[in-house]
This record gives structure tokens, sequence and C-alpha cells, in this order.
């Protein structure tokens, strides 16, 4: 069903009150709005000052590494091309944000948020974490600036991912187990809102994707297109055209946004979301809020979600602690809705086949995330033309999956 004609552009959204369509918003406790105006207020500031901008440059170079490389996967190619029909076989490259500082793209958005903080004069960071990425991506930069940083996270995951936990305390952060709920993601953001209205003049909210009530979705993604622009600009020098496709993993939906916003609006480029279909959609044990859930509202904003049949959240399930949110990014709903980018989902055992592959034929040992987006790849790139190019965002490096990948195939450490 579409509920919006066919815009003229794909990139317009969100509208004044940070809809796209039907989704996205702000429900939020009326304590909470004067916040979140105040947010709005210095991120349209931030974002017409010239000296944000250098700034973000600035740090975006000497400190997390950035340009990310564009890489053309040859092997990987070759191996897809073996399968396929004569003449078939697209050409695949990696947008290679597992080299950034941290050791994922969360840390894009971190900084943009973290200038913003310093604009704001705020001293004390607060941030919800499943994995850890974005609570290490977060604690690394309140390192840096020497700010107060507070990281809610589920018990359960605190107990599942001990290194990260280490890591954000080496950092200087607080680590505060949230017993709450499945004690996991959706728990640590419920906490991390209640802090946030508890604390309210001295105290940043880091959100870690496109999601939450507006002006999050529209500002990480923003945060994150440089992901896109790189891309685009690197495609256009190394075979002198735009990509063919892009397909990325989706948790929230932010390292996804962050490519394919910049594209939006060249019709021509094909754009792939996957999401993590844990045991199978039909399993009820999955993270696909697209494939198998409905709309609702969570953590602020109008959305698909998993619910049970009284509207209540349910569990999500994947190999993967970062994509097992019940929620996505509303513009990620709403491009679904209006049909501009195809959504699809990924086994964990098709993910374990693609992290292996990854592995032994580019020497890049993927993070689990984008071995979802991967194994679709391999699915996708021997239908398409030789001449066809495609482009994978390697969102995060594989060494915090280690202990868990090891157990599954049964090795100790
Ligand atoms: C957190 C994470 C994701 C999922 O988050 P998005 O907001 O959907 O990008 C994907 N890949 C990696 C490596 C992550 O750390």
């Amino acid at each position: 069903m579409t509920l919006n004609p066919a815009p003229n552009s794909f990139r317009t959204g969100p509208d004044e009150r940070g809809r796209f369509g039907i989704f996205g918003g702000r429900f939020v406790a009326e304590t909470l709005m004067p916040l979140i105006l105040d947010l709005e207020k210095a991120y349209a500031d931030a974002k017409a000052d010239p000296s944000f901008k250098a700034d973000m440059e600035s740090y975006g170079t000497h400190y997390i590494g950035r340009p990310s490389p564009l890489y053309y996967a040859e092997r990987l190619t070759e191996h897809l091309r073996a399968k396929a029909p004569a003449g078939q076989g697209a050409k695949i490259f990696f947008k290679r944000e597992e080299l950034n500082h941290t050791g994922s793209h969360k840390v894009n958005n971190v900084l943009g948020q973290i200038l913003l903080a310093r604009r704001m004069g705020k001293p004390r960071i607060i941030a919800e974490t499943g994995a850890g990425q974005h609570g290490v991506a977060t604690a690394t930069l309140c390192a840096r600036f020497g700010l107060k940083c507070v990281v809610y996270m589920g018990a359960v995951d605190v107990e599942r991912q001990a290194p990260n936990v280490f890591r954000m305390k080496m950092l200087g952060a607080e680590v505060i187990p949230v017993q709450s709920g499945t004690r996991t993601l959706k728990d640590a953001m419920n906490e991390a809102l209640r802090d946030w209205v508890t604390n309210v003049s001295d105290t940043f909210y880091c959100i870690g994707t496109v999601a939450g009530p507006h002006p999050y979705p529209a500002m990480v993604r923003d945060f994150q297109s440089v992901i896109g622009i790189e891309t685009k600009q690197q495609m256009l020098e190394m075979e002198g055209r735009l990509p063919d496709s892009l397909i990325a993993c989706i948790g929230g939906g932010s390292n996804a946004m962050g490519l394919f916003h910049p594209f939006l609006d060249d019709r021509d480029v094909e754009i792939y979301g996957v999401e993590a279909a844990g045991h199978g959609v039909q399993s009820g044990l999955h993270a696909a809020s697209l494939t198998g859930g409905r709309p609702g509202v969570l953590h602020g904003n109008r959305t698909y979600l998993l619910m049970n049949e009284d509207g209540q959240i349910a569990d999500a399930h994947s190999i993967s602690a970062g994509l097992d949110y019940p929620g996505i990014g509303p513009e990620h709903a709403w491009l679904h809705e209006m049909g501009r980018v195809t959504y699809l989902s990924a086994t964990d055992a098709e993910t374990l086949e693609a992290f292996k592959l990854c592995s032994m034929l580019e020497g890049i040992i993927p993070a689990l995330e984008p071995a979802h987006a991967l194994s679709k790849v391999m699915e996708l790139a021997p239908t398409k033309p030789a001449e066809h190019l495609m482009v994978l965002n390697l969102s995060g490096r594989g060494d915090k999956d280690i202990p868990q990948v090891a157990q599954i195939f049964g090795q100790t450490l």
C-alpha cells in the first residue's frame, strides 16, 4: 500500500514535524519536548555554520581516518562469476567502513553528535548500546574531548559482550546494566530516555542509529551520509560512472541510510537493505521488522516494529547483536512503502557462510552484521551482467565476533 504519491525527490524528508510520510515524528513525553526542540535548533545552527563542517572534516580525517577506501573485491567477484552463466556476475566493491577508528561506521555519527554537544555546552553524554559498538565509539569521543560518559546496556548484553564492556570502562565510561524488560537494546534505550528527562540541564543523549524522535533519524542520517558521498566520488574516479547497485545490512538502519541517501534520486541505482532473518522469518526468531513486522510506535517515532498480537514489542533474534533491534529507522519504513529500496533478509546460517567466504577470499574478517548483506551479494551478483557495479557497505570488522563464531564452529580459544 502506498500512502503518498511518488515524490519528485526521495531526499526532501522529513517534513517540519519530522515525518517521512506517516512514519517518524516525535511521540515523546511533554517533559522531553523542550530538550528535543533545543537539539533541533542547535543542529540547524550547526549545519549552517562552516566551522562545524570544518571540524567534522578535520577530525574525520585525522582521528577517524576518512575517507575510507572503496575496494574492488576481485577474488570474490571471480569466485561468484565462476558460478554464474557466461557473461554474468557483477563486479563487487566494498566500502571499507571497518577501517575507521573503533572498527565500524558508528563513529561517524558519534563525532557529529559529540561536536554538537560541545557547541551546546553539555558536559555529560549518555548513550544506549546493544553489542557495544556504539557505546565504545561514544566512550572514545568522550575520552578525546574530556566529557563524562554514561552508557546504558541491557544486562544480557553486558554478559554477552564482555570485551566491549571492558573497552568502555578503559576509556573512562560508566556502564550501567539495565535490568528491565528483556534486558537488551530496547530496554537500554528506554532507560537512556528516562535519564535524559531527569538530567535536562547538563546531559546530551547520543543515539546510535537512525531511530528515536525527530530530529535524530535525519541528523544521524546526515552524519552517516559521508559514506555515500565518498562512494559516489570514488566510483566516478575508479569507473567513470555511478554504481548500478548498493547493498547494506540493517539493524536500526544507519550505515544503510548513510550509503543510500546520496543516491536516492539516482533512479537507475538499485538499492537493497538486508535485515536479519535469524532462524528464518517463518520461525518467529528473527529481527526483520519490515519483512516480518507492522507499523507501531516505539522510542519516539512511528515505524515498522516486531510486535505480538496485543501490540507488545516482541523479542528480536539475530546471531549478530548489532542487528538485534525490534524496530527500524522511520525513513526506511517510508522508502519501503514508496518502493524505492528493496528490503531482503538473511538467516544466521547464510550469514556464517558469507563470513567464512569473505575471510578466505579477501583476507577481510567482516563483522557478522555486514556478513548478512554479503550473503545477499552472493545471491544477487551472479544474476547481474558482468559490467554491473555492486557496492557492499562493509560496516564493521569481525574482531568483536571472534569468540562467538569460534564457539559456533566448536572451537575453544
Ligand atoms: C551497530 C552496527 C550495525 C547496525 O546498525 P545500523 O544502524 O543498522 O547501521 C551494523 N554493522 C555494524 C558493524 C554495527 O556495529
